[in-house]
């Protein structure tokens, strides 16, 4: 059992643009012959929730974040085959992020709530979810469908229906907010529209949101699939 001490914080879920931090390692280890190291202010948002991992460095090393659950914490492996060096608890490290890759999740994640948001009204309730760039989308049930749904025709009017409450949201430049519920769970909150719990990374508002697209949705297996994409305003 590896042993630490400290506490790992995870400064993504405080701030989606910090690039880059001074911190120190708290722990080191090897998985599956690969040696890792987890840092005390953790940048990294490993993959989970539906959102991809993030990209970065530790010192100059190109690193890539994994959650390791049976020690509750974010470790660092290198991300191109590399050995990290020998690095001892207590030693400072640099650590940064990809930004634009995090403002890209950051995006996309937050376009996801969007859909979400935006779908209240039809009363659909979310099955299930994937932020990963290309492939975008939220799944949907509902126990009364709307019966525009079983034509292409109706599906399009649907879909633009959304598309156009979505263009209103990201208009109106709703704020995004992050807190937390009576046991702890972290919160995020779309203006008045949405609230969901989440340990995702968000853009501060939804007028952050740029090229958010959504072609026609569809129903399968009883599931109503909306794909959508998005962008970062920075990169567009
Ligand atoms: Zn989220």
């Amino acid at each position: 059992m590896v042993q630490y001490s400290g506490i790992q914080v995870s400064e993504y879920l405080t701030d989606t643009y910090a690039e880059t931090v001074k911190t120190k390692i708290i722990a080191s280890g090897e998985r599956d012959g690969t040696g890792w190291v987890a840092v005390e202010r953790s940048l990294f948002h490993p993959q989970g929730g539906g959102q991809p991992a993030d990209r970065g460095r530790l010192d100059e090393h190109e690193v890539l974040p994994v959650r390791d659950h049976d020690l509750g914490l974010i470790t660092l492996s290198s991300a191109d085959g590399t050995a990290l060096p020998a690095l001892a608890d207590g030693d400072t490290v640099v650590t940064r992020i990809d930004l634009g890759l995090r403002l890209l999740h950051a995006a996309l994640h937050t376009a996801g709530h969007l859909v979400e948001a935006v779908v209240r009204s039809h009363g659909w309730t979310t099955v299930g979810n994937n932020h990963f760039p290309g492939q975008a989308r939220v799944e949907f049930q509902t126990g009364s469908p709307d019966p525009r749904l079983a034509d292409p025709e109706g599906r399009e009017a649907v879909t633009g229906e959304l598309r156009e409450a979505i263009a209103r949201a990201i208009e109106a430049d709703l704020p995004v907010g992050a807190g937390h519920d009576g046991d702890g769970r972290r919160l995020i909150r779309l203006g008045d529209i949405h609230t969901a719990p989440c340990g995702g990374t968000h853009v501060r508002s939804l007028g952050e949101l740029a090229h958010v697209t959504l072609p026609a949705l569809r129903v399968k297996k009883g599931r109503i699939k909306v794909s959508y994409s998005a962008e970062h305003r920075a990169a567009s």
